[in-house]
C-alpha cells in the first residue's frame, strides 16, 4: 500500500480546499504525487457555481483521464459532481467514481470500490475529528464554520447543491483550532458560503461575534480574518468586534455584488443601496480597515444607468481589493429566465470596471508606501531569485497578493515566522519592503 500514489486536484474556492484536505487526511497511506500519469488513484474536487468553473473542471478531468496510467482509478467529487450527477455518469462513462459534496470522509472506502457512484443526501461539514491534511502552509489553515446558506440570491446556485446552512457548534471550532495551533498553526482564515449567517440555524443571534469572542480566549492563535461576510447578517457590533480584536485582523470581506438599489432588488440582497454604504462606511471608518468584495456584472436587468451606479460608486469607495465576476446565467436560479444582456455588452462592463478596479487596488497599495507593517515570511518569490515573498497579516492568504522582500538586514531568516517590514517602494503593482 505505500507505494500506491495519489494525484489530488482541488478545484475551486477555499471551502472545497477544505474537503479535499479532508480526503488527503483518509488517504493518508498513499503517497502524494504531483505526476498524474504515476498515479494509482487521481482525484478531481470539481467546483460548479459558474460556467468558467465548469468549464475548468470538465477540462481538468479530460486531461487527467487522458494523461493517466492504465488501471488507475479517477474519482470525480465535489460541486459540479453533485449538481450534474446524472448528465456526468452520462456523458463520461470513462470515469471509474462518482461522488458528490456529501462523503468526503468515506473516500477511503469509496476509492475501494474502484467503480460506481456514491451521493449520500447529507452535505459533508469538516470537524474537529476529521484529521485533514493542511496544504500549503504550516502555519495558516482554513476553518470552515458552516455549509450550506439560507439567502436567495437571484443568480445563486449553491443552495440548489449545498442545501440550507448548517453551522458547527462553537465548542468543535475550537477544538479544531486548538489541535492545529498545538501542531504549530498561528493562522486561521474563518470560512463558509455566509459566514455572517454563522450559528443562526443553532439559535445564535451573532454567532460570528461569539465565535471571535471564543477564538480570542485560544493561547498560541496569533492572527485570524473571517472571510464572506453577507450584507443582511452583518451587524454593527460585528464589524465593531472585528475592529476592537487584538487577534481578527480588521479586515472585511463582503461581497456586495451591486449597489443599484433596483439590482440589489433584483439579485434579491435583501439589503438597498443606503443600508449596503452604511455597513461599508463603518467599516471604512474602522483604523487600517481592509475592505474587499465581489462584483457581478450583466446580471440580467441591469441597465446603462444601474451599470454606471456602480462604476462611479467604485471609483468613489476605493475597495483594497475587487472581484469582477461575469455574470454566469444558471439553471435552478431566478435569474435564469429573466432576460439576459447581450454578451458584448457584459463583455464591455467587465473591461471598464477592471480598468476602475486597477485603479483602485493600485491607490490601496500606493498607501503603504513608507509604512511599518508587520508580515508572514511565505518563502522565495516566483518571480525574482534574489527576493522573498511576504504577506501582510492584514491580507488574506493567496487573495490578496503578497509583497517582495529585497532586503532582510541580515536577520535570521525563518519561513512561515512574523516579521517587521518597512514597505519602501510600489514598482507597477508590487510592493517592495526591507525586513527591520
Ligand atoms: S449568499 Fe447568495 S451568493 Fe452566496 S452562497 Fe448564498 S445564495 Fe449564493
Amino acid at each position: 500500500m505505500l507505494n500506491k500514489k495519489l494525484h489530488l486536484v482541488s478545484l475551486g474556492c477555499t471551502k472545497n480546499l477544505v474537503d479535499s484536505e479532508v480526503m488527503l487526511g483518509k488517504l493518508s497511506k498513499y503517497e502524494l504525487s504531483d505526476e498524474p500519469s504515476e498515479a494509482d488513484v487521481i482525484i478531481v474536487n470539481t467546483c460548479g457555481f459558474i460556467e468558467q468553473a465548469k468549464v475548468e473542471s470538465i477540462n481538468t478531468i479530460l486531461t487527467l483521464h487522458e494523461t493517466r496510467k492504465p488501471n488507475s482509478t479517477l474519482v470525480v467529487s465535489g460541486c459540479l459532481s453533485e449538481r450534474y450527477r446524472d448528465e456526468l455518469q452520462r456523458e463520461l462513462p470513462e470515469i471509474d467514481i462518482f461522488t458528490g459534496v456529501g462523503d468526503y470522509d468515506k473516500i477511503d472506502e469509496i476509492v475501494a470500490q474502484k467503480r460506481g457512484a456514491t451521493f449520500s443526501p447529507e452535505v459533508y461539514l469538516a470537524n474537529e475529528h476529521s484529521q485533514r491534511v493542511i496544504t500549503g502552509s504550516n502555519s495558516h489553515a482554513y476553518i470552515k464554520i458552516a455549509e450550506g446558506c439560507n439567502q436567495n440570491c437571484a443568480f445563486c446556485a449553491i443552495p440548489s447543491f449545498k442545501g440550507r446552512l448548517h453551522s458547527r457548534t462553537l465548542s468543535s471550532i475550537e477544538k479544531e483550532v486548538r489541535g492545529l495551533v498545538a501542531k504549530g498553526f498561528y493562522e486561521f482564515t474563518f470560512i463558509s458560503q455566509d459566514s455572517s449567517s454563522y450559528g443562526r440555524d443553532l439559535g445564535l443571534k451573532d454567532g460570528l461575534v461569539e465565535l471571535i469572542k471564543l477564538i480570542e480566549t485560544v493561547e498560541g492563535v496569533r492572527v485570524a480574518r473571517i472571510l464572506y461576510l453577507y450584507p443582511t447578517t452583518t451587524s454593527p457590533q460585528l464589524i465593531d468586534t472585528i475592529a476592537n480584536s487584538k487577534t481578527f485582523q480588521t479586515y472585511y470581506d463582503m461581497p456586495i455584488q451591486h449597489i443599484d438599489n433596483k439590482m440589489l432588488r433584483v439579485m434579491k440582497r435583501g439589503f438597498g443601496e443606503e443600508q449596503t454604504i452604511s455597513l461599508l462606511n463603518r467599516m471604512k471608518s474602522k483604523d487600517g480597515a481592509f475592505i474587499r468584495t465581489s462584483i457581478i456584472v450583466g446580471h440580467p436587468h441591469e441597465s446603462e444607468e444601474s451599470f454606471n451606479r456602480i462604476s462611479n460608486f467604485l471609483r468613489e469607495f476605493e475597495f483594497d481589493r475587487v472581484n469582477i465576476f461575469q455574470y454566469s446565467n444558471e439553471e435552478s436560479t431566478d435569474a435564469f429566465s429573466m432576460e439576459q444582456i447581450p454578451p458584448e455588452v457584459v463583455e464591455r462592463r467587465v473591461n471598464i470596471l477592471e480598468r476602475i478596479v486597477q485603479e483602485t487596488t493600485l491607490k490601496s497599495l500606493k498607501g503603504m508606501v513608507g509604512k511599518d507593517v508587520a508580515v508572514i515570511l511565505e518563502g522565495e518569490s516566483d518571480e525574482h531569485e534574489y527576493l522573498l515573498s511576504a504577506r501582510p497579516i492584514l491580507w488574506a492568504k493567496e487573495i490578496d497578493g503578497d509583497i517582495l522582500i529585497n532586503d532582510t538586514s541580515d536577520l535570521p531568516i525563518k519561513f512561515g515566522d512574523i516579521y517587521r517590514a518597512k514597505v519602501t517602494e510600489l514598482v507597477g503593482n508590487r510592493l517592495l519592503a526591507t525586513l527591520i
